[in-house]
């Protein structure tokens, strides 16, 4: 990490539960001072903080948006490869888990899915006991859920539909500067509120060919997302420094192709003229006096 900036944040996944190897699942990391917190686990996490030179075992807590699978299915690797002595693991504490209500229930029944693997590791391997230990905090309403070494997060409801609940979106704060987290959401005021002036705002999106737009089963996806425009609006009230999409859901049939990113840009650009980027996987951001992006390439730990 520069010496310059150490408020560093890296889109480990953009993508959605479309199987596709460029754009893994959803996960953010964020590196604050000695802080490393990872925001949901989707396929492949594991494999994006190896491209990074970090190891599993020294992200400090995984805070959790909700409950798609899409969203937690990478949660067993980082937890159990982590635990592993190898470069890549290390963890020799606790895999301290923070998310809304439904985080005790998914952990608990983890450590039976894997209980087998856990004892034979401990038996043969000498594994450290404490390291694949979970300690799990739940919340059930805005706030702090993580105050530490100068990092303060805070979870705020957002709305991902009736059905999907709970669903949270995560402002983090480090030496004044603040970042967001929308989560998967509709078009949120609560976003607009803690986003407002933010130094990042990374929001999710989806969006669909017009010719598909009246399908029921994309409509009742849109229902859930916010579209290209929405975000626009939301970009245009709260006004980051710099605006970045992740979670990006494209939608599409056997039939019809999905849009482009210059679809997806020139829809955003209709309600908002402002900085703004597509996030990719490996993309990182600076958070400094501004900015910066960067393609995150492998850092020596
Ligand atoms: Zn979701
Ligand atoms: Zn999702």
């Amino acid at each position: 990490m520069s010496r310059a900036c150490d408020f560093r944040v890296t889109l480990l996944g953009t993508g959605v539960p479309t199987p596709v190897p460029d754009r893994f699942g959803p996960s953010t990391l964020i590196e604050a001072g000695d802080e490393k917190l990872l925001i949901d686990a989707g396929r492949g996490a594991s494999i994006r903080l190896y491209q990074l030179g970090v190891p599993m075992g020294a992200v400090d807590a995984l805070l959790l948006t909700h409950y798609h699978s899409d969203h937690t299915v990478g949660i067993p690797d980082v937890w159990l490869t982590g635990w592993l002595q190898s470069h890549f693991g290390t963890r020799k504490r606790p895999f301290r888990v923070i998310g809304p209500m439904g985080a005790e229930m998914l952990m608990g029944h983890l450590e039976k899915a894997y209980a087998a693997d856990i004892k034979i590791r401990i038996e043969d391997e000498k594994l450290p006991a404490q390291g694949v230990a979970v300690e799990v905090e739940e919340f059930d309403r805005d706030g702090s859920v993580y105050e530490r070494g100068g990092v303060t997060v805070i979870a705020f409801q957002v709305d991902h539909g009736d059905a999907i609940k709970p669903a949270f979106g995560y402002r983090i704060e480090y030496a004044g500067r603040r970042v967001v987290i929308s989560g998967d959401t509709r078009p949120n005021a609560n976003v607009v509120e803690h986003a407002s002036g933010a130094d990042l705002l990374i929001h999710e999106v989806a969006i669909v060919r017009p010719e598909l737009a009246s399908e029921p089963f994309i409509q009742r996806i849109m229902a859930h997302h916010t579209t290209a425009r929405e975000a626009g609006l939301i970009f245009k009230r709260t006004k980051p420094k710099l605006a970045a999409f992740t979670h990006l859901v494209f939608l599409a049939s056997e039939q019809v192709p999905p849009a482009s990113i210059d679809d997806l840009i020139a829809e955003t650009r209709h309600t908002y003229g402002g900085p703004l980027v597509v996030g990719e996987d490996l993309m990182s951001f600076s958070i400094g006096e501004t900015v910066q992006i960067t393609r995150a390439t492998h850092r020596e730990t």
